[in-house]
């Protein structure tokens, strides 16, 4: 912790971050500006490429390396360092949950800017470009490589996909020291744990009949109410926290028929892989034993209660220790810019790089901001705050990837 503490404190203290601070300072509107231009290209889930197009062309204007696109839509380049190669990444995201068709106009009220999207994520890709012209502008150099990414499909049914395939498959994979998402602007909570889930669609169907002539026979509704009665009981400790939830249900045809089908969806998480496994496990083998109570209590004459399960999402769980030096670097560079550090466990793109064991954290843009996830959401770009937030990342990140005094 003292350790940290100090390596900030001489960060901070050297005449090339200060001047990589005014540069941030001297450009703020320029910041905002991006952030309006890049949160008005719409970038609803999987619709992602108009944005990172104009991103592609962004990075490219800032003089990185190996500036492309891969498979899946992610875009990135390269920020060469003194050193062999090793790389920290610093990525935010390119995709919203707004639909297709949303009004993406950022609506301005004094330093109060209105917009679908705009603080998750989008005022991050603007600030990352920020801290590239600072260290450009101030000679930093570090030790690792900096990857600037902008990454699809963090949001929902995105499922980390674009992290996920640049950790899977991307050329980088293996020379990956550290991520940082940045992501939102709070700067005072750091995330060090990946909340892991596992989302099923259960299909339950069965021969259907009359509710009045065909009573007897096998209910797929109430092998249904077994299966969520059976996941209602498991265990769910608070620490590793640990959730179950029957979330969205449908099927049947008429009021007065035995349902044909019947489906819940079902969202699992916990901090802890493990636990996630185990709960995974009890579910699955509660949703079966659903089934065969059914199928033992009523008529099977004209034919059984039988269930699909779909998985419909996956997010790993991991945790970067915070008691780690990446951790604690972070939270030396926000109290030393007069916040109080939290340490927090949330779902982000930092879940994949935690669960394969890479350090990992979401750090913030800097300034504040609400309502994120609704047309009503906001960011606040006064000068002061958005800068002391900035600095903090900022000296975050050259800390990790080593700052070349
Ligand atoms: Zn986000």
């Amino acid at each position: 912790m003292q350790d940290a503490a100090e390596t900030i404190a001489r960060i901070r203290a050297h005449p090339r971050f200060r001047a990589a601070l005014e540069v941030l300072a001297a450009e703020h509107e320029r910041t905002v500006e991006d952030t309006i231009r890049l949160t008005e290209i719409p970038s609803p889930p999987f619709q992602e490429a108009a944005r990172a197009s104009a991103y592609l062309e962004m990075l490219r204007a800032h003089g990185l390396a190996e500036v492309e696109q891969d498979a899946v839509g992610n875009v990135m380049g390269r920020r060469r360092g003194s050193g062999n190669g090793r790389t920290v990444v610093v990525a935010a995201h390119l995709d919203t949950v707004f639909p297709e068709g949303t009004d993406v106009r950022v609506r301005r009220q004094g330093t109060k800017l209105f917009a679908p999207g705009i603080g998750d994520d989008t005022r991050s890709l603007a600030v990352n470009l920020a801290f590239l012209r600072a260290m450009d502008a101030a000679g930093i150099v570090t030790r690792c490589d900096l990857l600037f990414l902008g990454d699809v499909g963090e949001e929902g049914l995105g499922d980390l996909r674009g992290v996920r395939h640049f950790f899977q498959e991307g050329r980088h994979r293996d020379r990956i020291d550290a991520f940082f998402t940045v992501d939102s602007p709070e700067v005072d909570r750091i995330v060090t744990g990946g909340v892991g889930s596992k989302r099923f669609r259960v299909v339950f169907r069965g021969p259907g009949g009359h509710s009045f002539g065909a009573f007897g026979l096998v209910n797929p509704a109430y092998a249904m109410a077994r299966a969520s009665l059976a996941l209602a009981g498991l265990a769910a400790p608070g620490a590793p926290k640990t959730t179950h939830c029957v979330s969205v249900l449908g099927g049947g045809t008429s009021v007065n028929a035995i349902p044909n089908a019947v489906w819940m969806e079902v969202d699992l998480r916990s901090e802890s892989a493990a636990e996630l496994a185990r709960l995974e496990g009890e579910f699955l083998d509660g949703v079966a034993a659903a089934v065969a109570a059914e199928n033992a209590a009523r008529s099977t004459r004209e034919g059984a209660v039988t269930v699909e399960i779909a998985p419909i999402g996956d997010r790993p769980a991991g945790a970067t220790p915070r008691d780690s030096t990446m951790a604690q670097l972070a939270a030396a560079a926000v109290a030393a810019e007069g916040y109080i550090p939290v340490f927090e466990s949330s779902s982000t793109d930092a879940n994949i790089p935690m669960s394969l064991g890479i350090p990992a954290l979401r750090i913030g843009s800097g300034g504040r901001g609400g309502r994120a996830h609704s047309l009503e959401e906001w960011i606040d770009v006064e000068k002061g705050e958005c800068l002391r937030g900035m600095a903090a990342s900022l000296a975050t990140i050259l800390a990790v990837a080593g700052f070349e005094a």
